[in-house]
């Protein structure tokens, strides 16, 4: 079972640190982790592995196991081993169309459209198994809708920032649904668990661009 969920990529630190835990036999803090996983990194590197660890739009941390064989480490390509060519096609057109969209969401409805020549039952399979394997997640928004799951933000990097996605002004990672600065010209972006971190030690924080208070 825990084999399973770290075969599928993405494990959130709270469902890592029990399991490091049991194997330590004692309390580990996340500093420790953190710690823990990037020694344990160093040692898979010469067996083309790498343990990424990746702020996700929830403000939870992820660790993924990464494979970084081959040209396509950080590209879609690499999905080629386990995915057919026209599941990789469509699904590299949903995470184009939920970067650019307003609110980081797609339909499923509009996923089923982006379909060329499979069937309904083919498409509705791969979302389904898009969301198994953490590469698809519920919107923040909106329970209906998908937004892109914690794997991608471990092991598509280079191709969200491609694509433009934005960083979070105070923590530096890739944000997508997160907190936008009012001003409707203006990039500034900010997971909301950053934002709400700062506004606890009761300051308002000011869009680094154009000093506006996000909030
Ligand atoms: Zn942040
Ligand atoms: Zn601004």
């Amino acid at each position: 079972m825990e084999g399973q969920k770290l075969a599928h990529g993405a494990l959130s630190e709270e469902e890592l640190l029990p399991m490091v835990m049991e194997v330590f036999g004692r309390e580990i803090t996340s500093h420790e982790l953190g710690e823990i996983t990037s020694n344990l990194a160093l040692k898979l590197r010469p067996y083309s592995l790498d343990i990424k660890k990746a702020m996700y739009d929830n403000g939870k941390t992820y660790y993924g196991l990464i494979n970084t064989v081959g040209k396509g480490s950080d590209d879609l390509t690499k999905l080629s081993n386990t995915y057919k060519p026209w599941e990789i096609v469509l699904f590299r057109k949903a995470i184009e169309q939920i970067v650019e969209s307003e609110d980081g969401e797609l339909d499923s409805r509009d996923f089923l459209n982006l379909r060329e020549g499979n069937t309904i039952v083919e498409v509705r399979a791969l979302l389904q198994r898009l969301y198994d394997e953490k590469w698809f997640a519920p919107s923040i928004f909106n329970d209906d809708q998908a937004t892109l799951g914690p794997r991608v933000f471990l092991e598509l990097v280079v191709f969200l920032r491609e694509l433009g996605i934005h960083q979070c002004t105070i923590c530096s990672s890739d944000v997508l649904q997160g907190v936008r600065c009012p001003t409707p010209s203006c990039i500034t972006r900010t997971h909301e668990s950053c934002l709400a971190k700062y506004e606890r030690k009761g300051r308002k924080y000011n869009c680094s661009a154009c000093r506006k208070s996000l909030r």
